[in-house]
Parts: C-alpha cells; structure tokens; sequence
C-alpha cells in the first residue's frame, strides 16, 4: 500500500510546476558549468600584459628572452614558496596550466621509474589511484586515459576519509597515488585538517613509490577574512621519514591569467630532479618572460594576497546570492557547502535527484556541470552531487541562474517525493 501523499508536499509539487513553466517562458541561456573566472577577475591583471617593458633581464642578470633557466625564474618561485609551502630551492615555476603538471607527471613516471620506486609504473600489472569524492573531474580523466584504476574514498569535513585511506594504500601495492586538493577542495570547499595531513604523511603505503598529489589550486582563493591555513604537507612527510610522498602542484591561472599564469611543481630534492631530468627531454626552457611579468606584477606575496582580495571582492557577492537563495528556497529538500574560499558550492539535493535536475535546468537554458562529474566514471552512486560554479557570469544572472536551479530542484525532488 502505498502512503497517502502529503497534501502539504502536493501542494509545494504544484507551486514548482508553475515555477517551473515560467522558468521556461524566460527561455533563458545562461552557463554554469565550469569554474573560469570572469572576464572582471582577468582584467584585474591587465597590466601583466605590459610587461616586462624593457626590463627583460632578471634578478640575477638572465636575459628571460633566451633558453635556458630550465627551474623557472628564482624571484619568481620566490614569491610563491610561502604560498605552495615548499622552500623556493624544491620549487619549479614552469608552464601555463597545473593540470598539464600533473598530466605530465602521471605520464613521466609511467616512463621513468620514481625515486624509491623498483619499476616504472608501465611495467607495473596494474595501478590504482584513490580518488575522494566529491572531486575534480580532471584529475579524474587523467586517470581514465592511462588506464589507471580509480578508487573513490568519500570526503569528510576533515578532508577525505582518512581511516579508509590508511586501510586501503596499506593493503594494496597496485595504489600509486591519491588525488588531493587540500584546501578549499573542488568541489566542496573542505580544506584538510592537520591530522588527515599528518596521516597522509606518515601512514604505511604497500607500494614503495606512491605519490600524494597535492593540487593546492586554491591556496591563496579566500572569501572570507579567515585565510585558513593548511598543514605542510611536504614538511610532515620529510619528518614521518617519507619525503618522497608528496608533489604540490599550483598555478596562477585563478589568481592573473587563466591560460597566460604559471604553474609550479614542488617536492623533494629527489623528486624535484627526477622532475628536471624528465622535463628536460621535452622543453629547453619554460617561458621566462611570463616568470619576470609575473614577479613584476605581484612583486611578493603580499602582493598575492592584496591581488587576491580584488578577486573576493568581486567574486565574493556571488557566492553569496547563490547561499541566500538556496536559504530562501531550498532549506527543506537539499544541503550545500559554505565555502570559505576556492571556486564552487556543493549542492546535495535528495537521493536520485541529481541527473534529473540537471536536465531539467539544461531544458530551461541553464547549463550546470553534468551529475555525476565530481565522481571516477561519472558515477556518481546515490545520484546526489551537483556542483555550482558561480564566479564567471554576472551577479544578474546568477541570480536568475540560481533561482532557476532553486526551482528545478524543488520540481524534481517533490515529484519524487510524492510518486
Ligand atoms: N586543479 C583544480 C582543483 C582546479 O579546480 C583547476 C581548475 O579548475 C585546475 C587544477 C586547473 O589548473 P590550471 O589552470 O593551473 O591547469
């Protein structure tokens, strides 16, 4: 027998299907898929694009106009050790993307054996990765185009289930690595606690050459007064006696130029030559000249967080609208996130809800990212997870976008509670 339907939860089922046949009327066209800052945010940094001038040599006399410098410019890497926690001396400043790192190194070390490793992992039968979930869908194709087995491990406040990791890298040799974004976490805007990180650090690991891949994308991305801090990573493994574990990636493409910033790779001495050795068969050099803009433009890191606070100021009211309207709308069916820096808001809506609200967003001209793009295989198992990336278009249509997203939701999810 089935439970009578609540006349409360009909009567909010009819209010959603009248939002929703004026939602359509809008014939609205708005995109919210991905986590690109807007055209604002990148012109905070016009004035790199003057840059350098005539003043092409660096602090120590290179002419950044040549090859060579194959580390990157050291004021540079100087500026951002503070902020990726590893000494200027471990750390390289190289390309345009992270990502590209952390492709590459995926790649180098299915080609060149690691530091402390016995074979590259191409000889090896089988690698997995663990992937905590809600994640970065990037990391993840990374993983799917060489074939690399992906284990999620849920999140948690603390940064990924911590316990489930420790049980899983100690029992299985095929585990090579761990996706990390350690603070201000894609999705979910978590940043790890100083225990998940000193477990990181210290835990047992069956395979001898596995890496933490720390993508510290939104080390400096804070949108409230509070710059959380995050353990030191490659510190805590050099002290457990692993101080191979850890690379840190990072990059200024959220913080100048998104596609013209510049990346870094940082880890140990081992680890940093293994990187160069690799690297070396690829490029003559990284782009010096952007290295010198760069360390023009942000002059030290108290630049970084100065140019930082422009971004929150802009970026800031928008993840606000989005919170105040899932208050106002939403406080019954779904949870979310409450970021305190980073890129996006996590919303949970009701059990095998996801997928539908997505496409009845999509069918309202509203694009979001697709459900299931934060888990391996795009599976996400309790269809749960939609991902809100709320800083490229404008305040306006946020707004309209959200409210629209508000309205597919409570559709979606009464329909379901109802049938
Ligand atoms: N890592 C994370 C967690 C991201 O969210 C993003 C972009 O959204 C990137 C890396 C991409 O970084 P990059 O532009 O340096 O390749």
């Amino acid at each position: 027998m089935t439970a009578p339907v609540n006349a409360e939860l009909s009567a909010s089922l009819d209010a959603a299907r009248q939002d929703y046949a004026a939602l359509l009327d809008k014939k609205l066209k708005l995109d919210l898929t991905r986590g690109k800052p807007s055209a604002q945010q990148v012109s905070l940094a016009d004035a790199l694009l003057a840059l350098p001038g005539d003043e092409f040599k660096a602090a120590d006399g290179t002419d950044t106009r040549n090859y060579g410098g194959q580390q990157g410019l050291p004021e540079l890497r100087a500026i951002f050790a503070e902020a990726l926690q590893v000494p200027a001396s471990q750390l390289l400043a190289l390309g345009n993307s992270s990502l590209e790192l952390m492709h590459d190194a995926v790649v180098f070390a299915q080609m060149y054996q690691l530091p402390g490793g016995q074979r590259r992992w191409s000889n090896e039968e089988r690698i997995a990765f663990l992937c905590p979930v809600p994640g970065y869908d990037r990391h993840f194709t990374i993983c799917e185009r060489f074939g690399i087995e992906m284990i999620p491990v849920p999140m948690t406040a603390d940064g990924p289930d911590v316990a489930e990791v420790e049980r899983l890298v100690a029992a299985d040799p095929g585990i090579k690595g761990i996706w990390c974004v350690p603070k201000y976490s894609n999705p979910d805007g978590t940043t790890y606690s100083d225990e998940t990180v000193r477990r990181l650090a210290t835990m047992q690991t069956a395979a001898d050459d596995f890496r933490i891949f720390w993508d510290n994308a939104y080390a400096v991305h804070h949108l409230t007064d509070e710059e959380v801090q995050v353990g030191d990573i490659l510190a805590a493994c050099a002290e457990a006696g692993n101080p191979d574990r850890a690379f840190i990636f990072g990059s200024t493409s959220k913080i100048t130029l998104a596609g013209a910033g510049v990346a870094f790779f940082g880890s140990s001495e081992a680890n940093v030559k293994w990187m160069l050795h690799c690297a070396a068969a690829r490029t003559i050099g990284p782009d010096k000249i952007n290295h010198l803009r760069h360390a023009l433009f942000l002059k030290d890191y108290d630049g970084v967080r100065a140019h930082m606070r422009k971004h929150r100021e802009l970026i800031g009211p928008k993840f606000d609208a989005v919170l105040r309207i899932f208050d106002e709308q939403l406080k019954d069916i779904a949870t979310w996130s409450h970021p305190k820096g980073g890129y996006f808001i996590t919303l949970n809506v009701p059990d095998g809800c996801a997928k539908e609200i997505v496409r009845k967003a999509a069918e309202a001209g509203i694009a979001l990212t697709p459900a299931g793009s934060t888990h391996p295989y795009m599976d996400d198992p309790e269809d749960r997870v939609i991902r809100i990336a709320p800083t490229f278009p404008s305040l306006a249509d946020i707004e309209e976008a959200i409210a629209g997203v508000a309205t597919c939701v409570r559709l979606v999810a009464y329909q379901k509670l109802t049938s």
